[in-house]
């Protein structure tokens, strides 16, 4: 048996531990084989597991669809294998996904693409042996995903300058384009849609919950609301926002404000039901300047919140006490790839009841050898350790149930299916 075989099917044994031994799950179902398709009035959020960062797709009630983040990272990482496998790229498999889930299937296009910061495991990065579109621009993560599913609108947190806090555009060298840096491909790959009218790219516009809108209203309400960006902070009353970084001129350059900080954070709101997802928004400054920690701020604002997105992966310092009492969510997905996270620390803070009162499920993407070991005996108490993550949530968004799909295989069966909640 060789060595990948054998974590393939420790994985497999520990997805299915994990989903029997939970104590706090809402109810179980009898799987499906197979996810059953979107149909109107229907709110989906997949979290899909790529291995190599971010991706998650939402299809909105009316259809609209939007993708927050496509991550890439190239390099090989130590019982971190891609997902399904590596005989595609990131950006090739959240394609696949998209078109396996979206009604159109093969001809599927995007509405929006959101890019919640610029690192490789949101939006991507570059290498020489990348393939390029006819432009010679490299074709990774979110490059090949907008090739691919040709979004109406992009927005970012830079458009149109990329010079925040610092100029984030390595110059090219003149010996190779290719040696670009990855915002740099980015933003010469964007401005080329641009200037062809094949897209929009938009700047976030924080407060605003008018940027990303349904082409048909649905029976509830329905709003999504970008709730930071670059330190920008939504204050929870009308369209009001807050600059909680001080004046560039007067941090120190140590301090300096850094992608993970200006991270876009959105609210997603459908009747009753509430979704938060923050990028890697960081939470406990440990000791640098208080404005660091963009986090509490934002869960201040937002309050109670069915699901949520963990913050940074599950790492360390994110989920604070005061965010997770603030949202007291009932389902909690760690977008989890490598395999440093979740901290067990956090996950410890997730999963305390001191916090907050009531149940609540907590899945992880992809828990990793490692940290499976570091987790010990707490892993019993997660609802999923491995696999895609999907939200649905019923018209009207009284109730919601939670798939879990194998991130093995691209045929993605159905291995875990808990609800349906009530939403709050
Ligand atoms: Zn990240």
């Amino acid at each position: 048996m060789t060595s990948g075989r054998r974590l393939l099917l420790a994985a497999l044994a520990l997805a299915g531990a994990s989903l029997a031994g939970s104590q706090a799950a809402a109810g179980r179902q009898a799987a499906p084989a197979s996810l059953p398709p979107w149909t109107p009035g229907t709110l989906d959020i997949h979290h899909i597991a790529t291995g190599r960062g971010n991706a998650t797709f939402l299809q909105f009630p009316d259809g609209t669809t939007l993708l927050v983040d496509a991550g890439a990272v190239r390099a090989a990482i130590p019982y971190a294998d891609p997902l399904p496998d590596a005989t595609r790229s990131p950006g090739a498999w959240i394609a696949d996904y998209i078109r396996q889930v979206h009604p159109d299937g093969a001809r599927a296009r995007l509405d929006y693409a959101l890019v919640t910061h610029f690192h490789p495991d949101h939006f991507g990065e570059t290498w020489a042996e990348a393939p390029r579109d006819a432009a010679g621009l490299q074709l990774a993560g979110i490059t090949e995903v907008i090739d691919a599913l040709r979004p109406r609108v992009v927005i970012d947190r830079a458009w149109p300058a990329y010079d925040y806090p610092t100029p984030l555009v390595t110059a090219p060298s003149a010996a190779s384009r290719v040696e670009r840096s990855a915002v740099g491909n980015y933003k010469a790959f964007v401005e080329a849609r641009v200037a062809s009218r094949a897209l929009r790219v938009e700047q976030a516009r924080v407060g605003k919950a008018d940027q990303i809108t349904l082409r048909t209203p649905p029976s509830a309400p329905f709003e999504v609301r970008i709730v930071a960006a670059n330190g920008v902070v939504w204050t929870g009353r009308g369209d009001e926002t807050e600059a909680t970084f001080p004046p560039l001129a007067s941090i120190a350059k140590d301090d300096l404000p850094d992608e993970n900080m200006c991270s876009i954070a959105l609210r997603l709101r459908y009747g009753r039901f509430d979704y938060f997802t923050g990028g890697d928004l960081p939470g406990d400054p440990e000791g640098a300047p208080a404005w660091q920690g963009v986090e509490p701020r934002v869960g201040a604002a937002i309050g109670p919140t069915d699901v949520h997105q963990v913050n940074h992966h599950g790492s360390i310092d994110p989920s604070t006490p005061a965010f997770l009492t603030a949202l007291r969510s009932r389902v909690l997905i760690v977008p989890a790839w490598a395999p440093t996270h979740p901290s067990p620390d956090a996950l410890k803070r997730m999963l305390n009841p001191r916090y907050y009162d009531g149940p609540r499920d907590v899945f992880v993407l992809a828990l990793r050898e490692p940290m499976r070991h570091a987790i010990g005996a707490r892993v019993q108490q997660l609802a999923s350790a491995f696999g895609h993550v999907v939200v649905r949530v019923a018209p009207g968004g009284d109730r919601y149930e939670v798939f879990v799909r194998d991130a093995r295989t691209p045929e993605r069966a159905v291995i875990g299916h808990t609800g349906p909640y009530d939403a709050q």
